[in-house]
């Protein structure tokens, strides 16, 4: 890997955590001091709207670098955040898979555009719909790792088989080096008897890649992005943050040591 990474949080599950987990971290790398490019690759918008972006304020996004009518620099917009910029969605996205289904490249586009302002930023993080199509093939193939958010609860062992599958064939056929950064558990609570037997699942599955620290289920990280704010501008010394930022701090380890 080279000096300035592409990250993707990825799993097809709904509601583990990716948007949540993408904004959060890259709001801390932004505090470490580094520059930061948030990419929203999902129609949902929820990363756009979770930075405080108003969607009716957006000229470009990641649909029009997709099809080819934006460069990424045209569609980036500032955040509120310092060091902290975003590409946003919007509703169109969804007609991207279609549209892209015959044109040449279809699994590059989100590759060759970040390509031109990889240079400009130390981190580019992008966050995944929870499906495994055209547009999460996209950011596969665009990214240099990708980062796993997902619950400690007994459902998330299914689709984990299914993910792997299309993580290894992501390798072989668009982006032979893309590696597994880590895999992050989310909404944590350690109370719990069952989530001690996941926990031993998820690191069985996944030797080694699990992130130290797990991020606690707490109301404060669901409340802020109703504020457009990060967990560490809504509540800074809370422990959403400190996990966070603990998250973040290995994060950068691990992606100077690859
Ligand atoms: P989707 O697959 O729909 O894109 P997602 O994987 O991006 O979902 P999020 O949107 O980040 O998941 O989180 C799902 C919901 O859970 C949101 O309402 C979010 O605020 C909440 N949430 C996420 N993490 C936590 C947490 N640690 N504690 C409490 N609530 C959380
Ligand atoms: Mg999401």
């Amino acid at each position: 890997m080279g000096n300035n990474r592409i990250l993707c949080f990825a799993n097809q599950k709904g509601g583990v955590g990716k948007t949540t987990s993408a904004l959060n971290i890259a709001a801390c790398l932004a505090r470490a001091g580094k520059q930061v490019l948030m990419v929203d690759a999902d129609p949902q918008g929820n990363l756009t709207s979770g930075i405080g972006v108003r969607k009716k304020n957006t000229k470009k996004t990641v649909y029009d670098v997709l099809i080819g009518q934006a460069t990424a620099e045209e569609a980036t917009l500032r955040t509120e955040v310092k060091g902290l910029s975003i590409i946003p969605a919007g509703i169109d996205l969804v007609g991207a898979e279609l549209e892209l289904a015959d044109e040449p490249r279809r699994e590059f586009r989100l590759k060759d555009a970040l390509e031109t302002v990889r240079g400009q930023y130390d981190y580019i993080i992008i966050d995944c719909p929870p499906a495994l199509g055209l547009i999460t093939v996209n950011t596969l193939t665009a990214a240099d790792g990708v980062i796993i958010p997902m619950l400690c609860e007994y459902y998330s062992l299914e689709g984990l088989s299914q993910l792997s599958t299309t993580i290894r064939l992501i390798r072989k056929r668009y982006n032979p080096p893309l590696e597994l950064v880590g895999v992050l558990v989310n909404m944590y609570d350690g109370r719990l008897n069952l989530t001690v037997s996941v926990l031993e699942e998820i690191k069985k599955f996944f030797p080694g890649k699990l992130f130290r620290t797990p991020i606690p289920r707490s109301v404060r990280i669901s409340e802020a992005p109703s504020y457009g704010l990060s967990i560490l501008d809504y509540d800074r010394h809370g422990k959403g943050a400190a996990a966070y930022a603990a998250v973040a701090r290995e994060l950068m380890e691990r992606c100077d040591s690859m």
